[in-house]
């Protein structure tokens, strides 16, 4: 058997001390693939979906090479999503713990040019980012690639999939000829193949498998027909729904018109998509990861870079048209050996996609009955938590800008008499002029009070429930 430990590459010992320290105490199976090619530099095309590791295959790969001591860009990995990226950045962020001096960035559109400016001045050995904006980095000469010894492009067929193709051609003419170019890809369509070939340089092919184990997921089909597509997704949620629960659509037009219908039979719903502005986006991503919304309602696009552990299920609006993208979806639940549940809806017109599962899989999938979801007295059965979810989201005006940070607003609401228990505070996410604190439901106008009548920090914010 392979010696899957990461000791046996040759990593330096500070990198090896950062893995140690994140406790990965074996390569996973994308890693024991890649990181080999990838340390002696060859190029690398790569069919791996998130979950696998790829991230970290990458990011120690960059890490091996950059040198601090050199001041330039030496690597640049290109996200289709702003989430994607700064987890990107956070992941390697991570692994370049122990290296001294290292300057890891991510440019990102939604965020202010100026500032990533000002930080592009005192230099970057590493940047992870978003196609478009890089592109405008390097327009405007605030940005310099030609030391970039390492392409990364991460996900790469969703970049094209989002129209992403003349950015990253544009971008590569501006890289030197000797760099290398790892690709990670969850599918392999046509247009992977040709950008492959024009940006790559005889790489290494891997793939790891990436259907799951059946046991880990139980995977139902409902039959539908158009007109009760809606009705039985509702009844679905009502009666197998968890305390967060992802539905996958289309478009976005559809993420907000089932978003909406879903809130008027009073459940926990929220759309996430491309037309949201990056406040809208990270208010809804808070919400549903602090398990203040059960339900998120999303396009495959905007789902990418969702970082949410313990997804316990996944719905299916409609049958995807491409096994791997169905594969990829219900991959968001069952991690890490929790079990997941995905439902998937279909009609007579979409059963040939449902047969093209079963043959990509190698295996059935189980057909439910709709006739079996049918409850007379459905306000009797139906989940609470679709209805209503376990904690609630306080906003306070305050964040970074006013140096505020996750104990700080736990001191606020934990500290003296306040009788609020930390066991009944959730996830706390600062950002740069707020932040976000989920409450146990039951507390949540307490807490409130809280945070009103007694200043964080000696300073008084506005509060308010979200
Ligand atoms: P990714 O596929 O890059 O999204 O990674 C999925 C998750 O696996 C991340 O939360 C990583 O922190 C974690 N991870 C990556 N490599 C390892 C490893 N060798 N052992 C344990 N966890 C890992």
């Amino acid at each position: 058997m392979t010696d899957l430990k990461f000791s046996t590459l040759a990593l330096s010992p500070d990198l090896l001390a950062s893995i140690a320290a994140l406790a990965y105490e074996s390569m996973t199976p994308i890693q024991a693939q890649a990181l080999p090619p990838i340390l002696e530099h060859k190029d690398l095309i790569a069919q791996a979906k998130t979950g696998s590791g790829k991230t970290a295959a990458f990011g120690i790969g960059i890490l091996a090479k950059v040198e601090a001591s050199n001041p330039h860009t030496q690597a640049l990995v290109l996200c289709p999503t702003r989430e994607l990226a700064d987890q990107v950045t956070k992941e390697i962020k991570a692994l370049a713990r122990f290296i001294p001096n290292l300057k890891i960035l991510a440019l990102c559109g939604g965020k202010p040019l100026r500032r990533q400016v000002a930080s592009l001045e005192h230099g970057a050995h590493i940047i992870v980012g978003t196609p478009g904006r890089i592109l405008d980095h390097l327009q405007r000469r605030t940005l310099h690639i030609p030391s970039v010894q390492t392409l990364v492009l991460d996900e790469a067929d969703r970049m094209l999939d989002m129209g992403f193709s003349e950015a990253i051609a544009s971008i590569v003419q501006g890289l030197p000829r000797t760099r290398q170019t790892l690709l990670f890809s969850a599918t392999f369509p046509e247009a992977i193949q040709s950008i492959s070939q024009s940006i790559q340089n005889q790489p290494v092919q891997i793939k790891v498998e990436s259907t799951h184990a059946a046991s880990q997921i139980e995977q139902i089909f409902y039959k539908v027909s158009e007109e009760n597509r809606l009705s039985t997704l509702k009844m679905l949620l009502k009666q197998k729904s968890s305390v967060s629960t992802l539905v996958f659509c289309t478009t976005k037009e559809q993420c907000d018109r089932i978003a909406e219908e879903l809130k008027n039979s009073a459940l926990s719903a929220l759309a996430i998509h491309g037309g949201l502005d990056q406040r809208e986006r990270d208010e809804v991503l808070v919400r549903f990861s602090n398990k203040s919304c059960s339900i998120l309602v999303a396009t495959d696009v905007a789902s990418r870079g969702l970082d949410i552990k313990n997804l316990e299920t996944v719905i299916n609006y409609q049958v995807p048209r491409d096994p791997e993208v169905y594969i990829h979806r219900i991959g968001r639940t069952g991690r890490a050996g929790n079990t997941g549940q995905a439902l998937s809806l279909y009609t007579a017109a979409e059963k040939a996609k449902v047969s093209a599962i079963e043959a990509y899989q190698k295996s059935g999938v189980v057909f439910g009955k709709v006739e079996d979801l049918y409850c007379p007295d459905e306000e009797r059965i139906a989940a609470p938590s679709a209805k209503h979810p376990p904690m609630q989201t306080l906003k306070i005006a305050g964040g970074k800008r006013d140096k505020l940070c996750k104990g700080d607003i736990l001191g606020a609401l934990t500290g003296g008499t306040r009788q609020i228990a930390a066991s009944q505070v959730g996830k706390i996410d600062i950002f740069e002029d707020h932040s976000c604190v989920a409450i146990e439901h039951a507390f949540s106008a307490q807490a409130l009070r809280v945070l009103a009548e007694r200043p964080i920090k000696g300073r008084s914010f506005k509060v308010k429930i979200l």
